[in-house]
């Protein structure tokens, strides 16, 4: 049983926590808040453990009448796996406190990648994974971008890969984001940062990306455009990604026209949250043409990056093999329309 931490109960916290919660051989230990807001209160009516993530918060906690048990210290010592879910560049300043407490670290996307051993994608990862004290579980769009190419690359050879996101302007909790009337080039410079963190899973991609951002926050999305070495078909392309565990092609008949429908859809079947674990590729805009491969693709930024996750803790903490985890997650989670 792999003992498991979160810490920083937020969009993504609160994710991984249920879905660590979830596996049989995983206990979640506890999970941390800063303060003790509606996510701490939450955290203890769906019964985890709360722990302060600052020492000297305990006192506020027990005044809004929550019960702690224990400090951040606490509960990297009672784990074997902490896993970071603060917002971007807080887990640099939480490396040296885990590292103190010879704690192995699961870090999120948002931090620079030199903060783990490696960073991760259960798809596309290659050995450099195996044995690493801490990893890192790229960022949301980068995990999307991964589990299409690393297929495609093994398949028909990847020469040269162009991609354009589209950004969600904030996630839905996020009331202070925008933009609310325009899509700005988000950064104005080309490549995006995007790019070069695929290639810290995918370091022979040739990958360029530009990214904008649009007023939504349901999903982001990707126009991609991928010169193969080989030639091949639509059809080629359609059969490989449905081999794909955690990509769903979206039948043409499905009605599903947009981010709004696939999340309408999610919440349908009783997904948590509505969370969307897998890409979703409109399976309608998968086309070739000689060697140019063109689609559209989905990412649920606040759920993609979950069973990814899961996988890194027990890349971490276990000898069970990748393509094991990935069924073990996949079969707990309920990963696959
Ligand atoms: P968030 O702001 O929703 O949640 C972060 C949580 O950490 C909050 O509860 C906050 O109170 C807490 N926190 C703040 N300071 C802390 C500290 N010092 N110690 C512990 N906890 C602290 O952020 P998020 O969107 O969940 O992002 C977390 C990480 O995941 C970032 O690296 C981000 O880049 C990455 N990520 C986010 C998304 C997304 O779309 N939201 C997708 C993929 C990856």
């Amino acid at each position: 049983m792999t003992r498991v931490g979160v810490n920083g109960y937020g969009t993504i916290g609160k994710r991984v926590a249920d879905a660590v919660a979830a596996q049989p051989d995983m206990e979640l230990v506890g999970v941390t808040k800063t303060s003790p807001d509606y996510g701490a209160e939450a955290a203890i009516r769906r019964g985890y453990d709360l722990y302060a993530a600052i020492d000297d918060r305990v006192d506020e906690f027990e005044a809004a009448g929550l019960t702690v048990s224990g400090t951040l210290a606490n509960l990297l010592d009672a784990v074997d796996v902490i896993v970071d879910c603060a917002p971007s560049g807080i887990g640099e300043r939480n490396q040296p406190v885990y590292e103190a407490h010879d704690t192995p670290a699961v870090y999120q996307g948002g931090e620079d990648a030199d903060i783990a051993d490696a960073s991760f994608n259960a798809r596309a990862s290659g050995d450099e994974v195996v044995g690493a004290d801490s990893l890192r579980v790229v960022s949301c769009n980068s995990t999307g971008l991964s589990r299409i190419l690393a297929p495609l690359d093994e398949e028909f050879g990847v020469e040269k890969s162009r991609v354009t996101l589209v950004r969600r302007g904030g996630d839905p909790s996020e009331t202070d984001r925008g933009p609310i009337n325009d899509v700005i080039p988000d950064p104005t410079t080309i490549p995006s940062h995007h790019g070069p963190d695929v290639n810290e899973i995918l370091p022979d991609i040739d990958i360029d990306t530009a990214a904008l951002k649009a007023p939504m926050t349901a999903m982001h999305t990707h126009s991609v455009n991928v010169t193969l070495d080989t030639e091949t078909s639509a059809e080629a392309v359609r059969d490989l990604l449905s081999e794909q565990s955690r990509v769903f092609q979206i039948p043409e008949q499905a009605g599903i026209d947009g981010a709004g429908t696939l999340k309408d859809y999610a919440s349908d079947l009783g997904r948590p949250r509505g969370d969307i674990w897998e890409n979703c590729v409109w399976e309608k805009s998968v086309s070739v043409e000689g060697r140019d491969l063109y689609l559209f693709q989905n990412v649920h930024q606040e759920a993609d990056v979950v069973p990814e996750n899961v996988d890194a803790i027990r890349t971490i903490a276990t000898d069970v093999s990748r393509s094991e985890s990935v069924a073990r997650t996949n079969e707990v989670l309920g990963v696959g329309f």
